[in-house]
C-alpha cells in the first residue's frame, strides 16, 4: 500500500495513460542557450528516469517578436527540430514523456519588436509593444500553430500553450492591457477570442493523439484582472477548442504579490484551482509551492486538482517520484523555494542549478563516480559546506567522519530556519540528517576537533564556517548590544525599539525576525491578508480592495548600512523586492549612508557623509550587530602549522558573499574529486 495513493494513481488521457499525477512544470534554465543538446537531453532524461509522469520544457518562442528576449530558442529550422529530437529521443528511451511549452511573451518580450493587444508598456519592461493589427494577430496564431506542429515533428508528446503569468494570450484577456475596440477587444467573448482560436488551431495542427496543455491564469493578482466567472467561461471554451489538460497559472509577473518564493505558504493557491474543479471534464493541474509528496497528496486527496505541477522540486531532486513510490519520501532533497540558484540565475543570464543539488543542469559535467580507492576522510563542520562534502564523499564510497562542536548538524542553516518565511530550512536540515544517517557517516557531534583528532585521515576537509565581524563601534560592549547569533538563538532579550547595524542578508533576516509578531508563511489566512489576496470570485484579479493589510509590527526597527545606497540592493534578484516590501509593511526604517559614531544607553548615534555631518540618534533599547562575517580559520591555521594538508571550504575559505548555495556547491565539487 502506497503512502500516496492519489499522487501515484495513473491518469488516462484517452490516447495515452500517464503513470502518475506529477507534472514537471516548465522552467527556463538557459540550458538550451548552451546549444549543447547532449546536456539538455541529459537534464530531461535524468528526470524521466526519476519517474515523473510528464515534463514540460522551458518556453520556446513561436517567432522572433514573441521570444522572451531577442534570439530566444524556438523551433525555427530543420536543425532546431533535429536538436530537439535528441532531447525527446533520450527522454523516451528513459521511459518518460515530454511536452514543449510554446511561450509568446507579448509585451514581456525584452526587445523593441514586441507586440501585444494594445501599445501599453509593462512596468517590468523598458519596451512598449506594438499594437497588432488583424493580419498581425493572424500571424501570431499561425506561428504558434506551426510551433506546435514542429514540436510533434521533433518527437514531443505534447505542447503546453502558455496562457498565464501575464504573457501574450493573457494580455488579450483583461482590460488592463487590452483596450481594443475590434473583434479582439471589448466584451469578454472578444477578449478571449485569441487564446481560444490559438488552441483550436494548435489542435488542428497536431491531430487528436497529442497532448495539448493550456496554462490558464486562475488569479491574475493585478488591477482589472479576470473575474472567476470569466476564468470559468474561458476554461470551458478552451476545453471545447481541443485542450487535453488545463494547467494553473498564478499571478502575472508584474504582480506585487509573491507567488512562489519561500515565504509563500505551501500549496498557497490550491484553493483557487479547486474552484475550477467540476467546471470542465478535462484534467486540471494545480501548482505553486508544492514541494513534498505529502503536500501533493493532500492537495489531490482534498479534490483541489487532478494532477500537481512541481518545477523547482525537480531541480532539487530528479528522483522525487521514484523515492515517493518506494516509500523513501524522507530522502527527497527538498526544494526550499529560495530561487537563489534557479530563477536568480535564469534572470542573470546564468545557467540554472539548485542550491541543494549542484548537479542540477550540470548532469554531464558534475559526476559523483564511485571511487576506486576508498579513503578515510575527516570533515570538520556540519554546516552546509561540510554536510555537502561529507555526503558526496560517502556516496562515492569513502569512509567519512564528520565533526562539529555543536550537538546538532546544520550550522548557520539552524539560524535561517527560525526566520519568518524561511521555515523550509527545517526540511533541509532534516533531509541532511536523514541522508547523513543513511550514508553511514560517523558523527562526532559536540566535539571540537583538534589537530590530534585529525591525524591519520587520508584527507581532511575544514568547513568551520564563519565568525561575526567586529565592527569596532565605540560602546558596542554595552549591555544593550547583542549579536545576531544571540538574537536568532534566543539567547538575548530584545527590546521594543531596535537598531540593526548591517543590512546584508542577515540584517534583513533579523529585521524580519524582530518585526514579525507571527509567521504568515505557516498561517495562510494571515498571509493572504498581509499581501491583499482575495477570492477572484468576488474581487477582480483576486486583489483585496483595501490592498495589503499587514499585522502591526512586533517592534520598531531601524536597519542601517554604511553604503550610501538603498539597503537590500544585493538581495536575491527575484526575492529581494519581497524582503524590502515585507519590511516596509512592518514599518522598518531602512537607512543607507550611515557612519556609526557610538552606542550608548539611548541607542545608536550616527552621522552622514564624509564630513560626518547631521548627527542623529537612532533611539533603541537594543542594538543588534549584523556587520558581516570573517572566515573561522583557526583550525585550518593550526593544521597548516602541524604540516597536515587540509582542504578549506565554505565560509572558512571565503566569508564574503557566502551563502548556502556556494557552500553546498563547493563541498560537493571538492568531494567529487577526492
Ligand atoms: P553581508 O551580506 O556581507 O552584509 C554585511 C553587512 O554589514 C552589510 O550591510 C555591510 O554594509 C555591513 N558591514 C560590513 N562591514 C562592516 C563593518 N566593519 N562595520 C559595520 N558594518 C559593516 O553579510 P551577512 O548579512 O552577515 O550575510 C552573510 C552571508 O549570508 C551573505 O553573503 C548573504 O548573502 C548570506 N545570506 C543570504 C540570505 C538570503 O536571503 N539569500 C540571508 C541571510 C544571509 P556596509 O558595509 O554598507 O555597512
Ligand atoms: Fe528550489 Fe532553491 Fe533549488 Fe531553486 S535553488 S530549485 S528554489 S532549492
Amino acid at each position: 500500500m502506497t503512502l500516496y495513493p492519489h499522487l501515484l494513481a495513473p491518469l488516462d488521457l484517452g490516447h495515452v495513460v500517464l503513470p502518475n499525477r506529477v507534472l514537471m512544470g516548465s522552467m527556463h534554465t538557459n540550458l538550451e542557450e548552451t546549444r549543447d543538446w547532449n546536456r539538455v537531453a541529459e537534464f530531461y532524461a535524468t528526470r524521466a528516469r526519476g519517474g515523473v509522469a510528464l515534463m514540460v520544457t522551458g518556453g520556446m518562442a513561436p517567432n522572433r517578436e514573441g521570444g522572451v528576449f531577442p534570439g530566444a530558442a524556438g523551433l525555427f529550422t530543420p536543425q532546431d527540430i533535429a536538436n530537439h529530437r535528441i532531447v525527446t529521443d533520450r527522454t523516451h528511451a528513459a521511459g518518460g514523456r515530454i511536452a514543449m511549452q510554446i511561450l509568446h511573451a507579448g509585451r514581456y518580450a525584452y526587445g523593441p519588436e514586441c507586440v501585444s493587444a494594445s501599445a501599453i508598456k509593462s512596468p517590468i519592461s523598458p519596451f512598449a509593444p506594438k499594437e497588432l493589427d488583424e493580419a498581425g494577430i493572424e500571424k501570431q496564431i499561425a506561428d504558434i500553430a506551426t510551433a506546435a506542429a514542429r514540436a510533434r515533428e521533433a518527437g514531443y508528446d505534447g505542447v503546453e500553450v502558455m496562457g498565464s503569468e501575464g504573457y501574450f494570450l493573457n494580455q488579450f484577456l483583461v482590460t488592463h492591457t487590452n483596450k481594443r475596440t475590434d473583434r479582439w477587444g471589448g466584451p469578454y467573448e472578444n477578449r478571449m477570442r485569441l487564446p481560444v482560436e490559438v488552441v483550436k488551431r494548435v489542435r488542428a495542427a497536431v491531430g487528436a493523439d497529442f497532448i495539448v496543455i493550456y496554462r490558464i491564469s486562475l488569479i491574475d493578482l493585478i488591477p482589472d484582472g479576470s473575474t472567476f466567472d470569466e476564468v470559468v467561461t474561458l476554461a470551458k471554451a478552451i476545453e471545447a477548442a481541443g485542450a487535453s489538460i488545463l494547467n494553473t497559472g498564478i499571478g502575472w509577473h508584474e504582480a506585487r504579490v509573491p507567488t512562489i518564493a519561500t515565504s509563500v505558504p505551501r500549496a498557497a493557491f490550491a484553493w483557487v484551482t479547486k474552484k475550477l474543479m467540476g467546471q470542465v471534464a478535462i484534467p486540471i493541474i494545480t501548482s505553486n509551492r508544492i514541494n513534498t509528496p505529502e503536500v501533493a497528496e493532500d492537495v489531490l486527496a482534498e479534490g483541489c486538482a487532478d494532477m500537481v505541477s512541481m518545477a523547482r522540486p525537480f531541480l532539487a531532486d530528479p528522483d522525487f517520484v521514484r523515492k515517493a513510490a518506494e516509500g523513501r519520501g524522507a530522502e527527497i532533497a527538498p526544494c526550499i523555494a529560495c530561487n537563489q540558484a534557479c530563477l536568480d540565475h535564469t534572470f542573470s543570464g546564468k545557467i540554472s542549478t539548485c542550491l541543494v543539488n549542484p548537479q542540477a543542469c550540470h548532469e554531464t559535467e558534475l559526476r559523483y563516480e564511485p571511487t576506486t580507492s576508498p579513503k578515510r576522510i575527516a570533515v570538520v563542520g556540519a554546516g552546509p559546506a561540510g554536510l555537502s562534502a561529507a555526503l558526496t564523499a560517502a556516496g562515492r564510497g569513502h569512509s567519512v567522519t564528520l565533526f562539529d562542536r555543536a550537538t546538532e548538524i546544520g550550522g548557520q542553516l539552524n539560524m535561517a530556519k527560525v526566520i519568518p518565511g524561511k521555515e523550509e530550512f527545517h526540511g533541509l536540515v532534516g533531509w541532511f540528517a536523514t541522508m547523513v544517517a543513511k550514508a553511514g557517516i560517523e558523527m562526532r557531534l559536540g566535539q571540537e576537533a583538534g589537530v590530534d583528532d585529525l591525524r591519520g585521515f587520508d584527507a581532511v576537509i575544514v568547513a568551520t564556517g564563519v565568525a561575526p565581524r567586529d565592527p569596532g563601534i565605540p560602546g558596542q560592549d554595552g549591555p544593550n548590544v547583542v549579536s545576531y547569533i544571540d538574537v536568532l538563538r534566543g539567547n538575548a532579550p530584545v527590546g521594543k525599539t531596535v537598531a540593526i547595524v548591517g543590512a546584508g542578508g542577515i540584517g534583513f533576516d533579523v529585521a524580519e525576525f524582530l518585526a514579525e509578531a507571527h509567521h504568515p508563511t505557516t498561517d495562510p489566512d494571515l498571509w493572504r491578508r498581509e499581501w491583499g489576496v482575495a477570492d477572484p470570485a468576488t474581487r477582480r484579479g483576486g486583489l483585496a480592495p483595501e490592498g495589503p493589510n499587514p499585522e502591526a509590527p512586533a517592534r520598531v526597527v531601524t536597519l542601517l548600512q554604511r553604503k550610501p545606497e538603498k539597503p537590500g540592493r544585493k538581495l536575491g534578484k527575484t526575492t529581494g523586492w519581497i524582503h524590502r516590501a515585507t519590511l516596509q509593511m512592518k514599518g522598518v526604517k531602512m537607512i543607507g549612508g550611515a557612519n556609526y559614531e557610538r552606542i550608548d544607553a539611548a541607542g545608536l548615534h550616527v552621522s552622514f557623509g564624509p564630513a560626518r555631518e547631521t548627527p542623529q540618534l537612532i533611539a533603541a533599547e537594543t542594538v543588534v550587530l549584523c556587520a558581516g562575517q570573517e572566515p573561522a580559520r583557526g583550525l585550518a591555521d593550526r593544521l597548516a602549522a602541524a604540516g597536515i594538508a587540509a582542504h578549506v571550504i565554505g565560509g572558512a575559505d571565503v566569508a564574503a558573499e557566502l551563502d548556502a548555495k556556494r557552500a553546498i556547491d563547493q563541498g560537493a565539487r571538492l568531494a567529487a574529486t577526492l
